[in-house]
């Protein structure tokens, strides 16, 4: 998203308060607004404070949601030998599903094993396999939303990818836990639950790919790990969570967007090899050397502060540029705006600017565009800068 993006996000959100506190407007659900009942969106087609969550999918029973399983920590169990260990991937989508009491109330659910992986294991045919499957899904018009069960790890990555290759309004929700299920304080079942409520909620639709944790949940393109153990560790932080769940509702605290960027084709796997290279403090350019030996065709720099790095980086960074290989600039700090020709001039050096997205996403999104033939620097800079 870029600043204007976000100041529009933040003018939406002030038009909303004015006009949940005046009680004369109509939600997305499309129903008016009771003067009486001031707060956030519920879910459900224009439902009141207090109504359930679920609602009738367009077949007028439950709503039928498919929970896609690839893994994590959400499906981990204890090592026998250890105090803390355990290993993620060992449960299977209908062992989740039965561990959640009274899931069957909120919706229709079928399960599918896409792979039973740690995330950190996530990579380019899974990515594949799971997307072709979403959109074979909706295209069928079987179900009504997505659940993507996932390890915690690189959740953030599946869930940027997923949202620029699958282009249905309907909800794609992924969830994982912080805690394996043989855990005390297991939170892995209520988080799926919390997932199921939000693919089933009306008030969901047209807000692309999303993550929910420890009743937050946020959307694909800021959402990101920030804690290494917390159960509170996802955090949205340019723009902040999307809406919470608790036992009865969804709440979104953001309007649905006017308008979602464009969407790719599904590629074929294995995608275009893109390196993120990080800087640091007395740094050479021997990791932009090493990437581009091995046949990177893009790289990413997780840049100090404002997307900068040493001069002797720029440089290898530059000359990669303009052979054609696409170098996006990005920020190491966690948050905020990567300037284009700020600190940096991105237009003598040949380089792009990813704004507000992380380097994890910046490399899924030039990814995305070397597999569909976007290098060109300009046209590079646009598809960030129109996309966030
Ligand atoms: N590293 C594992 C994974 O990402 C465990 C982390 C988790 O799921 O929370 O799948």
């Amino acid at each position: 998203m870029r600043s204007r993006t976000v100041l529009l996000r933040f003018a939406a959100l002030l038009v909303g308060a004015v006009v949940v506190l005046t009680g004369c407007g109509a939600r997305p659900g499309g129903a008016a607004t009771p003067s009486s009942a001031p707060g956030p969106v519920r879910a459900g087609a224009g439902v009141g404070v207090g109504k359930p969550a679920h609602a009738a999918s367009d077949s007028g029973s439950l709503p039928r949601i498919a929970v896609l399983a690839t893994g994590g920590t959400i499906a981990g169990k204890a090592n026998a030998n250890s105090a803390v260990g355990y290993t993620a991937g060992q449960a299977t989508a209908e062992d989740l599903i039965k561990a959640v009491p009274g899931i069957d109330k909120v919706a229709t659910l079928s399960a599918e094993q896409i792979a039973n992986i740690g995330s950190q294991d996530m990579n380019d045919q899974v990515w594949v396999k799971l997307a072709n499957r979403i959109n074979e899904l909706f295209a069928e018009g079987k179900v009504d939303g997505v659940v993507v069960t996932h390890g915690t790890d690189t959740i953030e990555e599946t869930a940027f990818f997923l949202d620029n290759v699958v282009s249905s309004d309907r909800p794609v929700v992924l969830v994982g836990s912080m805690r394996p299920a043989t855990a005390l304080s297991a939170d892995g079942p209520a988080n799926l639950r919390s997932a199921v409520q939000v693919a089933a909620a009306p008030s969901a639709r047209g807000r692309g790919t999303m993550v929910v944790l420890n009743d937050t949940l946020h959307s694909a393109d800021d959402v990101t790990k920030t804690n290494t153990t917390s159960v509170q560790t996802f955090k949205s932080p340019n723009t902040g969570p999307l809406g919470y769940v608790d036992a009865a509702a969804v709440n979104f605290v953001q309007p649905v967007p006017q308008r979602r960027h464009s969407h790719f084709p599904v590629p074929s796997a294995p995608l275009p090899r893109v390196d993120i290279v990080y800087s640091h403090s007395n740094m050479t350019a021997d990791p932009v050397k090493e990437a581009l030996s091995h046949g990177a065709k893009g790289l990413v720099l997780a840049g100090v502060g404002d997307g900068n790095t040493a001069k002797p980086v720029l440089d290898a960074l530059s000359k990669a540029a303009k052979s054609g290989v696409v170098v996006v600039r990005s920020s190491r700090v966690g948050s905020g705006e990567t300037v284009r020709n700020a600190e940096v001039d991105d237009d003598r050096l040949g380089t792009s600017a990813a704004h507000f997205l992380n380097p994890a996403k910046s490399r899924v999104l030039v990814q995305l565009l070397q597999a569909n033939g976007i290098t060109d620097p300009a046209k590079v800079q646009e598809e960030f800068t129109t996309r966030y």
